[in-house]
């Protein structure tokens, strides 16, 4: 992509309705722009970075097993009437009638529709284990939809469910989950700790919210610092594997860590001293167990093997991905702007023209350009008529983590500079170090 033709409407100044600093960046990078309360448009920039998550979210998924596939954002009361959430949900549930005077909601969560597709099709147990997701727009009319597209009231989200025949395959499902929760956030480059939660609306005993540690965080939490040595480390794993999922829930749930709403200061203390944390953090997913609540009220059974109808068990899961775009933000920027982990950027590096009109600076740029789109990156090159105090600005706000700068002083003696965005180390090499450098990055 050219910058002189990309439409990146970058803010000079600190929006005042900002009060984060990824809300702020988000905003001052031209990567969205408020509509509405809550309700955010996604520019190019921004867009580019939610289709990489959403991607991994995908890959991720699939790697364990589990269906894509897509419900409506709009649905009839009906169901939520069936599951008696129609009245319990409250003044989160965006609420309207159609031309018939139907009354109809915007999804906030899809557990009656997904579990209405099930009991139209599945009968026998002969067709579980089955763990369908989707990765969808969802409304929840928030009180106070604040901190950018972190509490929006429109925001995207993976939701995805599990219907087993039994409690324990059931829980070998949440416990896959959690294992390909771990795996996801690693790969954007971020720790999200799994720590015990409470089920809120959706109900259920069993589940774990996933939280990136971070000051502007809405949640208080109490952790084992111990937790945040552990590392999935891009393990291969097998997903079938009951012993192999359980033991790694294990290794990363054993340590204390927990929200403020289960919090037990009793059990907190058992922690040696120095490694009591107290902290804030970011919720980027939960997963549930909550057994044959939905099953139970909207008739989702199956025959067993004894031929008897049973309802069968259930869990959800969600990953907050538009949050997700906010939270990698918060735990990786610099005052300068943005500083993408190479998972998730927008484009692979960026180049940097020094000296645009130079014919030989244009032409270096140009082949840099050319052949690094052969080699299958995208590469943001600045090619605008502007100083290079500016570009280097623009390049460090928006957070690319390598860029290339290219000169008429440098390729007299053949060189270009190489810059990590990450350390700020800058190297001089030849354009064809440099590219097999950054090629090498991302293989
Ligand atoms: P919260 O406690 O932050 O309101 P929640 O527990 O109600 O979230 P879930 O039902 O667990 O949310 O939804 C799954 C994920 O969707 C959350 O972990 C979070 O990352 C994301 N999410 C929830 N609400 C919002 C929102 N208003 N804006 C953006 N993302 C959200
Ligand atoms: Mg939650």
């Amino acid at each position: 992509m050219r910058l002189s033709r990309y439409f990146l409407p970058v803010l000079k100044e600190n929006p005042a309705e900002a009060q984060i600093v990824s809300h702020r960046l988000m905003l001052r990078a031209g990567m969205i722009k408020q509509s509405a309360a809550g309700i955010y448009s996604w520019l190019p920039l921004g867009l580019k970075v939610l289709k990489n998550i959403e991607k991994i979210v995908h890959e991720e998924q699939e790697k364990a097993g589990h269906m894509a596939m897509l419900m409506p954002t709009i649905q009839s009361a009906d169901l939520w009437r069936e599951s008696g959430r129609y009245d319990d949900y409250g003044e989160e549930m965006l609420r309207f009638k159609d031309r018939h005077g139907r009354d109809m909601l915007f999804t906030p969560t899809a557990e009656e529709l997904i579990t209405d597709i099930f009991r139209g099709h599945v009968n026998s147990y002969k067709d579980l284990p089955l763990t369908m997701y989707q990765i969808q727009w969802k409304f929840r009319d928030e009180r106070r939809p604040r901190f950018g597209v972190m509490r929006g009231r429109e925001f995207y989200m993976k939701d995805g469910y599990n219907f087993d025949l039994t409690k324990e395959d059931a829980l070998h499902a949440y416990n896959r989950h959690l294992v390909s929760y771990l795996r996801t956030y690693e790969r954007m480059g971020l720790q999200a700790i799994p720590m015990r939660a409470d089920s809120g609306p959706i109900g259920g005993d069993d589940t774990h919210e996933f939280l990136v540690l971070a000051e502007t965080g809405e949640s208080e939490v109490f952790y084992d610092s111990a937790v945040t040595d552990l590392s999935f480390g891009g393990r291969d794993i097998n997903f079938d594997d009951v012993k192999e999922c359980q033991s790694i829930l294990e290794e990363f749930t054993t340590k204390y860590a927990r929200t403020d709403e289960t919090h037990d200061e009793a059990l907190f203390r058992e922690v040696p001293e120095e490694r009591r944390k107290v902290a804030r953090g970011i919720e980027v997913g939960q997963i549930f167990y909550f057994g044959t609540k939905y099953s139970e009220a909207l008739g989702a059974m199956v025959q067993n093997v004894d031929g008897k109808k049973v309802p069968v068990h259930m869990g959800s899961h969600g990953i907050g991905v538009s949050r997700l775009v906010g939270a990698i933000i918060e735990a990786s920027h610099d005052d300068k702007g943005i500083i993408w982990p190479e998972g998730v950027t927008p484009y692979h590096c960026g180049i940097v023209n020094l000296k645009q009109g130079d014919a030989e600076a244009d032409a270096a740029c140009e082949s840099l350009y050319n052949q690094l789109r052969n080699a299958g990156l995208e590469p943001l090159y600045d090619d605008r008529n502007e100083r290079a105090g500016g570009k280097f600005a623009t390049m460090d706000l928006i957070g690319l983590p390598w860029r290339l700068t290219v000169g008429p002083r440098g390729l007299k003696n053949g060189v270009i500079e190489l810059a990590g965005r990450k350390t700020g180390v800058s190297e001089e090499m030849t354009p064809e170090a440099a590219i097999q450098k950054v090629i090498a990055r991302y293989r």
